[in-house]
C-alpha cells in the first residue's frame, strides 16, 4: 500500500523536490501537495497567500511521512513543526552533516524522537528516502498480522481511508464509525484478534 508523502524544502530546491518526488512516486506512493507546480507566491497578495499555506499545512496533516529536504526556509520549519505536532516520521536530508553537529549550528527539533536524519549528495538520500517509506509499509503490514484473526471474534478491523491507520471496535457496536485516529471514513478489514484492544 502507498504512502502519502509531503516535502518540505526551499523554493531554490525545488528541482530536487521534483526529483525526490518522482523517485517516490515511481514506487506507488503518493504526494500529498506538489508547491513546486506554482513555485513563490510571496507577491500575490494576502488572499493567495492564505490558500497556499492553508493547502500546504493540509499537505503536511495528509502525509504518513514527512521528508525535509535542507537548506529550508522560515515555511520549511514551520512544516516541520506542524509534522512533529502531529507525530508523523520525519526524515531530515542533507547533503552534509553541518547542521547535525553540537557546534551550535543544529536545532534542537532535528533531534526530536519523530526525526531521522541523513546525509549525502541526492542519490543517496533518496535511497535512504525509499527506504524509510519501505519501513513505513513493513510497520503497517506487521500491524495488520498482529491484529487480525483467522477466527470469528466479536471484534472487526477497520482501515482508514484517509490516514490508513486501523481501528477496533466490537462488532455489535460497529456501524457508522469513523477512525478512532482522524474521523475519516473506514472499511472492513476482518475478524480481530479476541485479545486486540478495542478503539472506543
Ligand atoms: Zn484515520
Amino acid at each position: 500500500m502507498p504512502v502519502k508523502f509531503y516535502i518540505a524544502s526551499k523554493l531554490e530546491n525545488a528541482d530536487q523536490v521534483s526529483r525526490v518526488a518522482a523517485a517516490m512516486k515511481a514506487e506507488g506512493h503518493i504526494h500529498t501537495y506538489d508547491w513546486t507546480v506554482h513555485g513563490s507566491v510571496q507577491r500575490d497578495g494576502p488572499e493567495r497567500l492564505r490558500e497556499v499555506a492553508e493547502k500546504e499545512k493540509q499537505g503536511v496533516l495528509d502525509a504518513e511521512m514527512v521528508i525535509v529536504l535542507f537548506p529550508g526556509g522560515r515555511g520549511t520549519h514551520a512544516e516541520l513543526g506542524m509534522a512533529i505536532a502531529k507525530n508523523k516520521p520525519v526524515i531530515l536530508c542533507a547533503e552534509n552533516d553541518s547542521l547535525f553537529l553540537d557546534d551550535g549550528n543544529t536545532c534542537a527539533f532535528y533531534w526530536n524522537p519523530c526525526c531521522a536524519r541523513c546525509t549525502g549528495n541526492l542519490e543517496r538520500r533518496i535511497e535512504d528516502i525509499l527506504l524509510m517509506a519501505r519501513c513505513i509499509e513493513q510497520e503497517r503490514q506487521n500491524e495488520l498480522e498482529d491484529v487480525l484473526s483467522d477466527t470469528q471474534t466479536g471484534k472487526l478491523a477497520f482501515r482508514c481511508i484517509e490516514c490508513n491507520k486501523i481501528s477496533v471496535y466490537r462488532a455489535r457496536f460497529s456501524d457508522g464509525r469513523t477512525c478512532a485516529h482522524c474521523r475519516g471514513f473506514i472499511t472492513p478489514l476482518g475478524y480481530a484478534k479476541a485479545g486486540a484492544k478495542v478503539n472506543g
